[in-house]
Formats: C-alpha cells, sequence, structure tokens
C-alpha cells in the first residue's frame, strides 16, 4: 500500500494534517516533531507509506540513505551545530506509536539529557 487513508503521516503528506514543514521532494517530508524532546526535533518520513522497518525491501535502500544524508544537512540549517541523535522506533517493544516508518532526529543543547 503507498498510502493508509487512516495513518497520521499520510494525512500529513496529502495535507489533510496540518505540519510544520521543514524539506518537502518527491520522496520525502520532513516536518517538526509535535511534541519534541530536544530543542530541534524533525521527522524525516517517506512519502510512500511504509509502516515500520519490519516492511523495507531491497528496493527501499535508496529512500533511507537520501534520509540518512537529509538529517545532519537539514539539522544543521536549522542551526544544530554540535552533534545530534537520530532514533528509529520499531514494533511495540521499540516503542513505536505511528507506524509509518520515519527517523526522529534530534538536536540542541539538553543540559537535562544523561547521554
Ligand atoms: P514514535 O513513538 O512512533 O517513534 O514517534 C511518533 C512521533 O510522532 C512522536 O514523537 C509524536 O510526538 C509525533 N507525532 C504524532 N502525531 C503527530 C502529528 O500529528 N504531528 C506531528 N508533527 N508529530 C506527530
Ligand atoms: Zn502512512
Amino acid at each position: 500500500m503507498s498510502h493508509d487513508p487512516n495513518c497520521i503521516f499520510c494525512k500529513i503528506i496529502a495535507g489533510q494534517i496540518p505540519a510544520k514543514k521543514v524539506f518537502e521532494d518527491e520522496d520525502v517530508l520532513v516536518f517538526h516533531d509535535i511534541h519534541p524532546w530536544a530543542p530541534v526535533h524533525i521527522l524525516l518520513i517517506p512519502k510512500l507509506h511504509i509502516a515500520s522497518m519490519v516492511e523495507l525491501q531491497p528496493e527501499h535502500a535508496a529512500l533511507l540513505g537520501k534520509m540518512s544524508l537529509l538529517a545532519p544537512r537539514l539539522l544543521k540549517e536549522l542551526g544544530v551545530s554540535n552533534g545530534f541523535r537520530t532514533v528509529i522506533n520499531t514494533g511495540p517493544d521499540g516503542g513505536q506509536e505511528v507506524y509509518h516508518l520515519h527517523m526522529h532526529a534530534m538536536g540542541g543543547p539538553r543540559p537535562w539529557a544523561k547521554g
């Protein structure tokens, strides 16, 4: 399925739910997380509805590569200059809440973070 009408991130891609967009091209959408865990917290998602990393196929390799290359570039543009954390939660034990594959990218000073 390339689009799931019940998926909240597919609705953001379709413009049915607003989001603070950072970047968009034909393959990828990037927007600010609604509940940031860090001063800068963006989500990078494929426009294709892929539920989680478990569903990834070899033909998705370039897409994931593109997301990985975009994260440092966009964080830099957002003023992140001292490192960042990327996270992909997968499945119930991985703490995944939205079943549309997404990469969290978080940066900015976090004096409360333990490491
Ligand atoms: P997960 O736990 O699935 O890895 O993370 C889902 C993330 O999506 C959470 O950090 C949550 O704050 C974010 N999120 C959920 N719904 C929305 C939404 O409607 N808009 C935005 N911008 N972020 C959302
Ligand atoms: Zn989706």
